[in-house]
């Protein structure tokens, strides 16, 4: 028995005893009050009531020491339950397998338990005292710890998924629960984090998504994705304006290598199938695999269909190479169906129906091939994106020639000049006009190699015909729109002058009056270059470009070809006939030649002739024709009076 339960049951006792005399002092009392003389009353009363002091003083004493004893027992009892609650919750603390941190009120670190340690690698003595700013992964903004801390004050908890860094300096997904503990004065003690790592369960989501969003053979998108993605794609390519194609890929007859080799080739084949096509596209192309041997494409950012049919060529081409799988070299031809945003349609889901129909077509249509939603297009675009690709190799494979077109002066008739015009020998289809493929060269950039060549053949050329006494004053080229903007142009033509030996003054450079007028300043800067080469300019198509008089002053030109639009009327179209009255009184009054091309007629040489125009160019001075078939003789005479 404790020291204290023994004053405890000491003072119980001594209380009873006093109670026992104070009851027998009280009843002895009573019975001399009625029995006693009043002196002897008196003694007894004052004896009676010191007793009685005395008794309630002692009862008052023992009263206080039994309470004091039995607080202090049922302090100690409290004292000792508390223990065995903290032996409770230290267990709990020690045992959990979610991490626990304690931090007290400015945020030290003054607690971790052991599964703390074992998540994070960290033990106690390196983190005690410490801020759990340690463990910063770096993933989330500063917002993020904002939010969480104006929930703990405002809530006193905050939950959620919390990036974290080990010690090991691996980044970890946690779940988190941070308890505000307040102290008697409702301040923040402490707070508690309780977390548990979930980068376990975070993979499994992660493999799960994967697997629902992905086919299991070639690991592509699968059509679930494909259309998100798609969906995602157009809304951003509403907002900036861009064009998108969609493009379905089916094998042409897989069935048959499933059917022949087994499933086992078949699946390996579209594996190998996915690998080659992933290869071929870079960013801003998804593709997916829908099902069977059915693939998609998805280009963000294809405008014009001519492109879209380029992508379906490329598809084409890049799978007809074999594929070696197991021992057979297996060949396949594709089709391929394309429908394009936002004009065959607005939706992921409608793209992809129209495709289905423009592949039904492509299949149709003898397989191996591709075709366009909008039908009309596809005979036009395929034809375009034949040429662009049959066009890279025609320089290669010298299939360009260079055809010379007579410049004769009016008033001699004599053969001046010539304007080099390209043409495209093509081994099918013969002799292609520029007007063909010049447009789809500038488009697909080379424009500037077919530019340089013809200018060096050019040039040679009229070397030759030098050296051989045939005296001409100029050879003209064109210069594409797209070229004349460029600085490269004046080393381009420095350089076959140099090669070539040429005569600066006998080049001319034809310009056309929209390229001109398209940056005003460029050209001039341009044209002041070139001119300090010694070069002529022309400007080309001259009355369609809507040119500023003011600039037109400006610019170091010797000459205007007359648009052989404007010629075409004359002399009985009175529009025209003013028109290029107009030109040639504009012409003289800066300084400047005009050439008239376009003139098929002696009537229209005979005009112009009259109007004050130096130089013609027509079918009735001669067509374009090979170097050798130059008629150096032809002075065909303008005799028809207009008068
Ligand atoms: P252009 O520079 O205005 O050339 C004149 C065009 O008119 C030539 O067409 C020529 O064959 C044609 N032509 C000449 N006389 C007559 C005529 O009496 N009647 C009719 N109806 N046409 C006539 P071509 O050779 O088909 O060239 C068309 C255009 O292609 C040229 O127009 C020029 O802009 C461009 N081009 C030709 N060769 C080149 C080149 O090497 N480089 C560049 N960038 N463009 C070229
Ligand atoms: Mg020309
Ligand atoms: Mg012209």
């Amino acid at each position: 028995m404790s020291a204290s339960y023994r004053e405890a049951l000491r003072a119980a006792l001594l209380y009873l005893l006093l109670s026992v005399v104070w009851m027998q002092l009280s009843g002895y009392l009573l019975n001399s009050f009625f029995d006693s003389s009043a002196e002897l009353l008196r003694w007894q009363l004052i004896n009676g009531y010191a007793w009685m002091t005395v008794s309630a003083g002692l009862i008052f004493i023992a009263r206080a020491r039994l309470l004091r004893c039995l607080g202090i027992g049922a302090r100690l009892r409290e004292r000792s339950e508390d223990r065995e609650r903290l032996r409770q919750a230290a267990a709990v603390f020690d045992c959990t397998r979610e991490g626990v941190l304690v931090t007290n009120g400015e945020g030290l670190i003054v607690h971790v338990n052991r599964a703390f340690m074992e998540i994070t690698g960290y033990q106690s003595e390196e983190v005690l005292g410490q801020r759990p700013s340690l463990f910063k992964s770096g993933r989330h903004l500063k917002g993020f710890y904002q939010a969480m801390f104006e929930t703990l004050d405002s809530r006193g908890e905050w939950s959620g998924e919390i990036w974290n860094r080990r010690k090991s300096g691996e980044i970890y997904p946690q779940w988190q629960t941070i308890r505000v503990i307040h102290d008697d004065l409702g301040r923040h003690s402490h707070y508690v984090a309780v977390f548990s790592d979930i980068s376990a369960i975070k993979n499994s989501e992660h493999k799960l998504m994967h697997l629902a969003h992905h086919d299991a053979l070639t690991d592509l998108p699968n059509r679930l994705l494909f259309t998100d993605r798609a969906e995602q794609a157009l809304a951003s390519a509403q907002v900036h304006k861009r064009g998108c194609a969609l493009l379905l890929i089916d094998l042409d007859h897989f069935k048959m290598i499933n059917d022949g080799l087994g499933h086992t080739i078949g699946d390996q084949l579209l594996k190998a199938v996915a690998e080659r096509l992933k290869a071929m596209f870079g960013a801003g192309i998804t593709l997916a695999r829908l099902g069977g041997d059915e693939f998609a494409v998805l280009a963000e950012s294809c405008p014009h269909l001519v492109q879209a049919a380029a992508l379906a060529r490329r598809i084409i081409d890049g799978l007809k190479e074999p594929f070696p799988i197991d021992g057979h070299q297996l060949f396949i031809n594709t089709s391929i169906g394309i429908s394009l945003f936002p004009s065959d349609a607005l939706s992921a889901e409608q793209l992809l129906r129209n495709a289905d129909s423009a592949l039904f077509k492509a299949k149709s249509g003898g397989r191996n091939g591709y075709a366009l939603y909008t039908e009309e297009l596809t005979a036009h675009a395929q034809q375009r994106v034949e040429i662009s690709f049959e066009l890279r190799n025609a320089l290669d494979q010298q299939q360009l020639r260079v055809y010379y077109q007579p410049v004769h002066d009016l008033k001699t008739s004599r053969l001046i000049g010539v304007e080099a015009l390209v043409r495209w020998e093509h081994p099918q289809r013969g002799l292609v006009s520029p007007a063909e493929f010049i447009p789809i060269a500038e488009r697909t950039g080379l424009i500037a190699e077919i530019d340089a060549w013809v200018m060096q053949q050019a040039c040679r050329q009229m070397c030759q015909w030098q050296q051989a006494g045939k005296v001409l004053s100029f050879v003209a080229v064109n210069v594409s729109s797209r070229l004349f903007a460029r600085r490269e142009l004046y080393q381009q033509v420095a350089q076959v002058l140099r090669e070539t030996g040429l005569a600066p003054a006998c080049l001319e450079l034809e310009v056309t009056e929209s390229a001109v007028m398209e940056d005003p300043e460029v050209a001039l800067e341009q044209m002041h270059r070139l001119r300090e080469l010694g070069v002529r300019l022309a400007i080309d198509d001259f009355g369609t470009g809507y040119s500023s008089l003011l600039r037109l002053k400006r610019l170091p030109v010797q000459k205007l070809k007359i648009d052989q639009g404007f010629v075409a009327g004359l002399p009985w179209d009175e529009d025209d006939a003013a028109i290029v009255r107009v030109i040639i009184a504009l012409a003289q009054s800066m300084g400047m030649q005009v050439h008239a091309e376009g003139i098929e007629q002696v009537e229209q040489a005979a005009f112009l002739l009259e109007q004050g125009s130096h130089l013609g160019q027509g079918y009735w001075f001669g067509r374009p024709v090979p170097a050798g078939q130059l008629d150096w003789l032809r002075a065909p005479v303008i005799t028809q009076s207009l008068a």
